[in-house]
């Protein structure tokens, strides 16, 4: 038996949560999850939105299925995201982008994966008034962090038998920062000549992106442009609804979908499982469990191919439990 933190989350977290926890555990393979709070039911219940217990049990269990959390805009307490990501060092965020039969989008063929360096950059947070009308944002760059992330994406390449890493960048005016980003990648990538390594200024990777995403195997990049780059690949294969994510470092990986909380569907049974189910996928994998997750992988697969018993956004007229029940059925 398995022991790991289970994050219901916020909105629709609870609903899509749950709906990934019955699948693993349909497939027989039987975890102990330790349910905790974080984000906005954790405010309500402990005034805090991360919780030293949340903490405490993701150090012990060293991995959690996690709902998305509120942060609310331009006020209010500070994202519990990126708290629980400084405080565990989950110095990676990890996203795959790939088609899946069955969902309209634009593209069919793109298969790529994106290394998001989770714990610098724009986001530390450092931010300040000076005076009433002029605001300061403080960007970090270093190189153990830059270094550590291409080391992530490379080994990750070799593992995976993937072909091409891709650095995204804007060195040509951030010349100190992503300068220093970018020869941290370039050291790295010295290292593993049998995999092509590219490098492409972020503006003209988005922009080629929406043209030929086919050609991106990984892609390695600092915090936000690896957040506008994570949320723009799901958009290239149909939405947020089916893409999964994890937030891992040497200690403990917290796998979480990249939507959000859906505020607008929230509570009415409708949202789409997928990206969460796909979480328990990666989590089955990270765990070794790697041939319940292929089967877990391929129902969905199936399931949405079928187009049958699907939710609202991926074209059908069904809830989260019965797509759930369907992709159960199709194992
Ligand atoms: P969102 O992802 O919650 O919603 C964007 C749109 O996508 C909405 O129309 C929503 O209905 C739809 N959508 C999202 N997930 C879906 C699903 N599984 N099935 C069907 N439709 C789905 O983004 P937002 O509205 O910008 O953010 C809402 C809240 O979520 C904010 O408080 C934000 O801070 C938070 N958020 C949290 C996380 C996280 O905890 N990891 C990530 C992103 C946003």
């Amino acid at each position: 038996m398995y022991k790991a933190t289970l994050i219901p989350g916020d909105g629709i977290g609870p609903e899509v949560i749950m709906a990934a926890t019955s699948v693993i555990e349909a497939a027989g393979v039987d975890i102990k999850w330790d349910e905790k709070l974080v984000g906005q039911s954790a405010m309500a219940k402990y005034n805090n939105p991360l919780p030293e217990d949340t903490i405490n049990s993701i150090e012990t269990n060293r991995i959690a299925l996690k709902g998305p959390s509120t942060t609310e805009i331009a006020k209010g307490f500070r994202s519990a995201n990126i708290s629980l990501r400084q405080r565990l060092n989950l110095y990676a965020n990890i996203r795959p982008i790939k088609s899946i039969e069955g969902v309209n989008s634009k593209f069919k063929d793109i298969d790529m994966v994106i290394f998001r360096e989770n714990t610098e950059d724009l986001y530390m947070g450092i931010e300040h008034m000076i005076g009433k009308d002029a605001a300061e944002s403080i960007k970090i760059i270093t190189r153990e962090a830059s270094e550590r992330i291409a080391s992530m994406a490379f080994s990750y390449a070799v593992k995976e038998k993937r072909r091409k890493v891709t650095c995204a960048h804007k060195a040509n005016v951030m010349k100190l920062s992503d300068g220093l980003f970018l020869s941290s990648v370039r050291n790295v990538a010295s290292k593993y000549p049998d995999i092509e390594y590219e490098e492409v200024i972020v503006d003209s990777l988005f922009m080629d992106m929406v043209m030929n995403p086919e050609k991106y195997d990984i892609l390695v990049v600092p915090n936000l442009y690896g957040d506008l780059l994570s949320e723009m690949g799901a958009g290239l294969v149909g939405g947020l609804g089916i893409v999964p994510g994890v937030n891992i470092g040497v200690e403990a990986a917290v796998f979480e979908p990249t939507h959000g909380t859906a505020p607008d569907i929230a509570g009415q049974g409708i949202a789409n499982p997928t990206a969460a189910i796909l979480c328990a996928v990666m989590l089955l994998r990270h765990i070794g469990e790697k041939a319940t997750a292929e089967r877990i992988y391929n129902s969905v697969c199936r399931t949405i191919k079928e187009g049958k018993y699907v939710t609202k956004d991926l074209g059908g007229n069904y809830s989260t439990k019965d797509m759930t029940k369907a992709i159960i059925d199709n194992m």
